[in-house]
């Protein structure tokens, strides 16, 4: 019988040329089994219906099946790395294996990270362990349904091949999708090498095909930077309004796009610690929680760096620079009073959001559901008043701090369910917290992967009330806490 296939073209990146990428030949794992399939991606690429409802791994999706039409190839980019230039790294386990238009006629790449070594592996194995493959997969759907932009993910497929950690661990392989996976490091490669004419390549590339509207700016290197320099300014905003955190914000996983990019030893906060620090090999906290907003401008200025000889002036690329810095206390604002319920901006407001923060610190009260309960605040006192109250561990100063919020809010027109409806919109009940991820790793090293279905649908609507999935919403156990995430995986 003929097996339908996917509809996979030549990505557009081919097009650079050969000194952007290698071509590379997936190495296919033991027998892959699927995983998990994100059937609502799947149906919105395309992918026929037949090879959807299948309960095998779709061979065109785990390096198995390559067409003769079809060239995986691996891209070259270098980068900064805990703030120290590491020179060339490049796609060392992922593989780029075409594109497909979407249902909004959207072109979208199809990677493969762990289908084995690339030419830039270096040391590495090209291959991806089941566990974080899990949290990748999970998290990059957490991240959508949170409405945070972020590559995606289409197909996790396993297998019995193991590949050497601190221990023996199963191997995976994650299929993600993004209309590009082209990071600041890309820029960096040509940059430092000196290679204007493929930096120049490369930032027309990106002009033409994803910041079309650039082009008829007087200068579009610049306003493409201006560009990237807001849309890294709004993700950053975003991850702090949410309590995400990456993890390793290195120049080589900042996406060119504005995209949560290789998920690793990321975290959502619980109980409140600006300082806290998610990779566990971070030792100085360079990306903790509190810093992403500094790293991210950081970030865009070497970014910026590799623009000047095309942007031609020292002047404008710094005007372009700016613009982070304004976007970022911009959409900060705005999301702290879509958090708040608050449709108006008075003088004190900022002074508000910031002494519950305080609060949030103080009391290491958890950043979820703090938020969650104070969007059923009514004006007289409710349950959610002693549901705040023992979140802040009976804080002494929480009455006063919210007699003080409700004097606000109430010179708005909003009533008390409007501002709840508001609230309940902006502050998620569900987060991809690292225990919920861990049972669903432990289940599927036993071969259950019943647990990340579930934990997908939930995550697929993290502002709903899912009666169903009430303890999916509830504080950490404490085993949570011992539970440690790095790099290496
Ligand atoms: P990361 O900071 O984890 O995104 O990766 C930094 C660099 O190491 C990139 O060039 C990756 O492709 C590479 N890398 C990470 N893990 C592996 C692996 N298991 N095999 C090959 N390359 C890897
Ligand atoms: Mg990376
Ligand atoms: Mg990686």
């Amino acid at each position: 019988t003929h097996t339908p296939s996917l509809p996979l073209q030549s990505a557009r990146f081919l097009k650079l040329g050969k000194t952007f990428y290698s071509d590379v030949t997936p190495v296919v794992l033991t027998k892959p089994y699927r995983i998990a399939l994100n059937e609502e991606l799947a149906r919105s690429l395309h992918v026929p219906d037949a090879l959807i409802s299948s309960s095998h791994a779709i061979p065109e999706l785990t390096g198995e099946q390559i067409s003769s039409a079809q060239t995986p190839v691996a891209t070259v980019y270098s980068g900064h790395q805990f703030g120290v230039w590491a020179g060339q790294l490049g796609d060392g386990r992922a593989m780029l294996l075409g594109e497909m238009t979407d249902s909004e006629q959207q072109r979208q790449e199809i990677q493969l990270k762990g289908a084995g070594e690339t030419p830039y592996s270096r040391r590495a194995d090209g291959r991806a362990v089941l566990r974080s493959s899990v949290r990748e997969y999970l998290c990059s759907e957490a991240m959508h349904g949170l409405g945070i932009p972020t590559t995606r993910a289409l197909h996790l497929s396993g297998s019995k091949q193991y590949a050497m950690r601190e221990q023996p661990e199963t191997t995976a392989i994650v299929t993600r999708v993004a209309p590009s996976f082209i990071r600041f490091g890309h820029f960096e490669h040509f940059y430092y090498q000196g290679r204007i004419d493929e930096l120049k390549q490369l930032a027309d590339f990106v002009l033409q095909h994803y910041y079309p509207q650039c082009l008829s700016a007087e200068n579009p290197y610049a306003e493409l930077l201006g560009d990237v320099a807001i849309r890294t300014a709004r993700l950053v905003a975003q991850w702090q309004a949410s309590g995400f955190m990456h993890g390793v914000l290195n120049t080589d996983n900042m996406s060119v796009l504005g995209l949560t990019l290789d998920y690793g030893p990321f975290g959502f906060m619980e109980a409140f610690n600006h300082d806290h620090i998610c990779n566990h090999s971070d030792h100085q906290g360079r990306y903790s929680y509190r810093n992403q907003p500094a790293i991210g401008q950081w970030n865009v200025f070497a970014f910026g760096q590799t623009l000047v000889p095309l942007i031609n002036s020292v002047e404008t690329t710094e005007q372009a620079l700016d613009n982070y810095k304004s976007a970022f206390e911009q959409h900060w604002q705005q999301l702290c009073q879509a958090k708040f319920g608050l449709e108006t901006v008075q003088e004190n407001d900022a002074n508000l959001f910031n002494e519950f923060f305080q609060l949030l610190q103080d009391h290491r009260a958890d950043f979820t559901l703090s938020f969650r309960t104070l969007s059923h605040l009514k004006n007289e006192t409710t349950t959610s008043d002693d549901e705040l109250f023992a979140l802040f561990g009976g804080a002494q100063a929480l009455p006063d701090w919210l007699q003080r919020y409700r004097e606000r809010y109430q010179t708005e027109n909003r009533n008390d369910s409007e501002r709840n409806a508001a609230m309940l919109a902006a502050n998620p009940k569900y987060i991809l917290r690292n225990y919920l991820a861990q049972i669903a790793i432990e289940k599927a090293q036993q071969d259950d992967f019943s647990e990340i279905q579930r934990l997908h649908r939930i995550l697929q609507n993290p502002f709903a009330e899912q009666p169903e999935a009430e303890a999916y919403a509830s504080l950490p156990p404490d085993w949570a806490g011992d539970l440690c995430v790095s790099c290496s995986s």
